[in-house]
């Protein structure tokens, strides 16, 4: 029997008073979160939620979203983590999907959600923040227990959560992740990059995804560290929070070490006290990864993973054994390997470029309710990841790209990810995006988007020669665009899709 929650209990027994989050100057101790969960579990199961029920969370980066999580899981339910800028039939899918029996939202932003919850018949709604019509305050849903409450227990390979990805094809998939998945993911890489009690970890990430929940809030909780909320993410707002709270670990994607070591007023904040960072969720350019480093003092170790794996399946363990420009090795317990489009394991090499394939504890049980899909990602037991990549002989892991943002123009393979390395070397470009776009003579045709740092300056003809002079003729882009800045998804990597005109919004 095991319940994800228990990684609360045990960091609320060893020190009850230490801040578990810090929050815009305000703090909440490991006592007060096992309490105020332990009464968001018991609202649950006085209204009737019961063990194995779904319930989405739909909040920012505030301390509520950490005692709903620790709530629901406690009362044994399933946690279904939804952006908040959802729109109402997006909710609606999500909800239905995944069956929830209720839905905790922001009320800034509820309208969108109380409709969607309203078309799948979902009445139980609880708003955090302002009174908001149609939805009970969430201090409703806090039935004050009156010692601590017992974590209803689970089976290890139970549901914990349901994580939908954005949906690439269109329909969004619900990765269903387990209590022992989650617990192992928060366990061992935590021990890999030395996390310790004394870290405070910065929250950039939004919980409501993957990367943020599961290597952040459940690390940071697991280890008994502090939480530093930062609700949504701006770069001044990340600074401020590192020198109020004395931030230890960085974790973003790429995107965000861009936004951080281009903020114009850098040089004011204290950021001494960082000793680590980690980049995951895109390719952290190696000329970001060197500037970050340099001017920090801090060694980047990258990692990389999917919402499938909940999050991490290969990690940069150390200082020591890190390989740069590498996303590492294969976490303890768990198989990661390159095959061709025959399913045949491909040796080491980088010339060997194939499918990276993954099976282990980390693997999600499958898509929610959806079994074709399922079956096609996680065919012969692996899961495929759909990313292109190579292993070195030391069983280093390099990410080349996704396999469906290949561009094949004319006939020949390029790689967005190795023009985009160009174009971050040009000292004006903040942040660049390749994306195939149509074109009737070639089939796809190279395009860039870019967005210049505070200051500088650089015209697309300068741009295109920078890269025609680097690359081979049917690698460059024959288009660039200059944009104030690239749209984000909601875990604030680029957002190519859009880029390329294969969807209109995040
Ligand atoms: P969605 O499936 O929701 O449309 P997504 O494809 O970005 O979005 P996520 O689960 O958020 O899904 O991200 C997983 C993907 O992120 C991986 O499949 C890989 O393409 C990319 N990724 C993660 N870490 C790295 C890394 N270190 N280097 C390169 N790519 C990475």
């Amino acid at each position: 029997m095991f319940n994800l929650a228990v990684i609360l209990r045990e960091s609320a027994k060893a020190e009850p008073g230490k801040p578990a989050i810090r929050h815009d100057g305000g703090a909440m101790s490991y006592a007060e979160l096992d309490a105020l969960s332990d009464a968001v579990a018991e609202g649950l199961a006085a209204r009737g939620i019961r063990p194995g029920q779904a319930v989405g969370l739909q909040l920012p980066n505030i301390p509520e979203f950490v005692v709903a999580y620790f709530g629901i899981l406690k009362a044994g339910a399933v946690v279904v983590p939804l952006n908040p800028l959802l729109k109402a039939r997006e909710v609606a899918y999500c909800l239905g999907n995944s069956r929830a029996g209720a839905l905790i939202t922001w009320s800034a932003l509820a309208e969108e959600a109380i409709k969607g919850a309203a078309e799948e018949g979902v009445t139980d709604v609880f708003a955090v923040g302002a009174p908001c019509p149609a939805a009970a305050p969430f201090t409703d849903l806090l039935k004050p227990a009156a010692d601590r409450r017992p974590i209803t227990p689970r089976e290890g390979c139970d549901t914990a959560a349901i994580v939908f990805t954005s949906g690439t094809t269109g329909v969004p998939k619900g990765a269903e992740l387990t209590h022992i998945q989650l617990y192992m993911n928060a366990d061992i890489p935590g021990r890999l990059f030395d996390v310790r009690p004394d870290d405070v970890v910065l929250t950039i990430l939004p919980m409501f995804h993957v990367f943020g929940l599961s290597s952040i809030l459940d690390v940071s909780v697991r280890f008994g560290c502090t939480l530093s909320l930062v609700p949504r993410f701006d770069a001044g707002a990340a600074l401020e929070a590192i020198e109020r709270d004395r931030v230890t670990i960085f974790e973003g994607v790429p995107t965000m070490f861009v936004a951080v070591l281009e903020h114009p007023e850098l040089g004011r904040y204290d950021t001494s006290s960082l000793r680590v960072a980690i980049s995951g969720g895109a390719a952290i350019p190696a000329h970001v990864l060197d500037a970050f480093e340099q001017r920090f003092g801090v060694i980047v170790l990258e990692g990389y993973g999917l919402t499938e794996t909940a999050s991490t399946t290969t990690f940069n363990i150390s200082a020591d054994e890190r390989r740069a420009y590498s996303v590492g090795k294969p976490i303890w317990g768990t198989e990661t390997q390159v095959w061709d489009e025959q399913g045949r394991r491909l040796p080491p090499g980088r010339e060997h470029v194939g499918e990276l394939v993954t099976r282990g504890f980390h693997v999600m049980k499958g898509y929610h309710d959806q079994l074709a899909a399922t079956a096609e990602a996680m065919a012969g037991g692996w899961l495929h990841t759909g990313d292109l990549g190579y292993v070195d002989e030391d069983g280093f892991f390099f990410i080349i790209d996704r396999k469906k943002e290949l561009i094949i123009r004319g006939g020949y393979n390029i790689y967005p990810r190795e023009v985009e390395e160009i174009l971050y070397n040009h000292p004006a470009v903040a942040e660049a995006a390749v994306v195939g776009v149509p074109d009737a003579r070639l089939g796809e045709e190279v395009a860039a988007y870019v967005s210049l740092k505070p200051g500088r300056k650089a015209t697309e003809p300068e741009l295109i020669a920078h890269c025609r002079d680097r690359l081979a003729a049917y690698k460059y882009p024959r288009h660039i665009e200059i944009r104030d800045a690239l749209p984000k998804t909601a875990n604030g990597k680029i957002a190519k899709l859009e880029l390329s005109g294969l969807r209109s919004s995040p």
